[in-house]
């Protein structure tokens, strides 16, 4: 399953909880893996259920970006069952809370939840455990709202701190909290006031699906703040909206495309020249002439079109030769959006599936592969660490997903026999035995879920089983999946088909460790069947830092 992981360290302790060095490693605590088995009924940990923990246990701020199912809540469960006191967990939705709550319950675990309907005497008994040494209660599940708005109810955890029970502060599905209109995003403040607040205690945040503007700003601001950047983005209007975002937190943000008026973009870009504006959030129309010596980070909010544009664009960054970032925001719902736009360029459609085997790809160094896109070789020791493969090493996987495409063929096969066309997103649910009963086909409904049905997709997208059928409409352009021309050769049975996957993290033990370590790291876990090689709604994030002009 992808885990993709931004840690993000305000607390100036330490840089990231990838880095172990001192003695933040508790997987050898007996005591951990004695309640993970005694309480959990689980044996063992996944490597970023590890990481996370090592990285709340020895007190650091960090967001987890895990898909759905990958097993968050117990990275809090069971730090909370190890830590003195209390574990506020923030949770958006009252279903999730009691879920979570009758399940901790079922383990024998105390746990609580408040919301605007709890009964008196609960909220009295609760009030009473926070501050009660002797209590037994170890999490406390509350609404976005209990905390944010009831005074009430922060006089009480305020006690509950001074007494020296909050032990660690969860926010549970972080996007849902934006989503459901809870007010929530503005609500960075509100963590930054509860941060200054409860200077001690650690903050969690666990979400599938963090807009790539939470991590952008919190990148931005713990990595490079007040310095340049540019951001990508594949719209104007997601530029805009971007852009308008960054300010909402105080990042000095300027929005470019051809939209926006000469005159208005003139004085944006000088702004940036000069400073004044850090960020420029831009459609590709941004880039011609720029030559900024120090441009610290270029992001791509969305894939680029090519591995060429890519690194025009990235090659924006660190002209003065020091140490900048660039990172790929990538999901498969993206390429749907590019390609038929690119589609009618010659190997427009060649070039976006080159940038996506880029984004998925399991372990090869990221500036060999740009590198080969301008039939050139760069060989891995000469990428220096520099990219996030070479960066943190990973064994590869090789994993059958024959039978999988096969049944995502047979639907397809239906679905043109009765002369409909299936989106992708449609080709999902019929997999997953949902939607109309017309699309289904018998003996392929799977329990498996979108991120992983996503990456069987953009495997078979990019080996020709299937391919892109695009319609236009004056309103929008519509990309249908239909079998492909290699689609024969799945038909029968001819082609196994085997995708590398991000395995265990190789050992790097050998290597110094860098400086400046990068504050966010994505990888795969090797475990369960739902290896992958990208997120579903996340966006899997896909780095190379370094030197961008010295690949070419
Ligand atoms: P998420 O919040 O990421 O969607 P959950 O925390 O609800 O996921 O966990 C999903 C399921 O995975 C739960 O049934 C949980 O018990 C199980 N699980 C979590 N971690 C592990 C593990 N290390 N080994 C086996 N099962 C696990
Ligand atoms: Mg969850
Ligand atoms: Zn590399």
């Amino acid at each position: 399953k992808t885990q993709l992981k931004a840690n993000i360290t305000k607390s100036s302790k330490t840089d990231s909880a990838g880095n172990k060095g001192e003695s933040n490693d508790f997987s050898s605590s007996s005591k951990l893996k004695e309640t993970l088995k005694s309480v959990f009924k689980i044996g063992n940990l996944r490597p970023m259920q590890l990481q996370t923990m090592n990285a709340t246990l020895s007190g650091k701020d960090c967001i987890l970006i895990m898909p759905t199912g990958g097993g968050k809540s117990l990275c809090f469960q069971l730090p909370a069952l190890l830590s003195k006191g209390v574990t506020l967990v923030v949770c958006p939705l009252a279903s999730m809370m009691e879920d979570q709550v009758m399940s901790l319950q079922s383990h024998s675990v105390d746990a609580a939840m408040l919301n605007a309907g709890s009964d008196k005497d609960i909220l009295k008994k609760v009030q009473e455990d926070m501050v009660d040494h002797n209590a037994s209660l170890k999490l406390l599940y509350v609404t976005p709202e209990k905390l944010a708005k009831s005074k009430r109810f922060l006089a009480h955890v305020e006690k509950m701190y001074k007494a020296g029970r909050f032990a660690r502060l969860v926010i549970d599905e972080v996007h849902c909290c934006s989503e459901l209109g809870h007010d929530f995003r503005p609500d960075y403040k509100f963590l930054e006031i509860m941060k200054r607040q409860f200077p001690e205690v650690p903050i969690l945040g666990l979400t599938a699906t963090a807009t790539s503007s939470v991590i952008e700003d919190k990148f931005i601001d713990t990595k490079y703040p007040k310095q340049s950047g540019i951001i990508y983005t594949f719209s104007k209007k997601e530029s805009e909206e971007v852009a308008a975002d960054l300010q909402s937190r105080g990042i000095k943000a300027g929005c470019y495309h051809v939209d926006v008026s000469a005159q208005e973009r003139s004085r944006v870009h000088r702004a940036w020249i000069d400073n004044s504006v850090h960020v420029i959030v831009a459609t590709a129309a941004f880039g011609m002439g720029i030559d900024k010596p120090d441009v610290r980070f270029v992001i791509h909010h969305s894939l680029s079109k090519s591995i060429e544009s890519l690194y025009l664009e990235t090659g924006r960054a660190g002209r003065d030769e020091k140490r900048s970032h660039c990172i790929i925001y990538y999901r498969l719902q993206d390429v749907f959006r590019h390609s038929p736009l690119v589609m009618t360029e010659q190997t427009g459609l060649a070039n976006l599936y080159d940038m996506v085997a880029y984004c998925v790809d399991a372990n090869k160094c990221r500036r060999s592969l740009i590198a080969r896109t301008f039939g050139e070789v760069l060989d891995r020791s000469q990428c220096n660490r520099m990219c996030d493969h070479c960066e943190n090493p990973c064994e590869v996987e090789k994993k059958d997903i024959t039978k999988l495409c096969s049944s995502l063929l047979q639907i397809l096969d239906k679905a043109s026999t009765g002369e409909s066309k299936l989106t992708a997103s449609k080709v999902f649910d019929a997999l997953q035995g949902k939607g109309p009963a017309a699309n289904r086909v018998k003996g392929t409904e799977t329990s498996a879920d979108r991120s992983w049905l996503e990456v069987i997709l953009t495997h078979m997208l990019l080996k020709q089983y299937v391919r892109e059928d695009f319609h236009f409409t004056p309103y929008s352009n519509i990309s249908y999946i239909i079998p492909g021309k290699k689609a024969d050769l799945l038909r029968t049975g001819v082609d196994e088909v085997h995708i590398e996957l991000k395995g265990a993290r190789k050992s790097v033990q050998s290597v110094p460790p860098l400086k400046a370590k990068q504050s966010r790291h994505s990888s795969h876990s090797s475990h369960s069947s739902h290896s992958s090689g990208s997120g579903s709604q996340d966006r899997q994030d896909v780095r190379g830092s370094g030197e961008p002009r010295s690949s070419r």
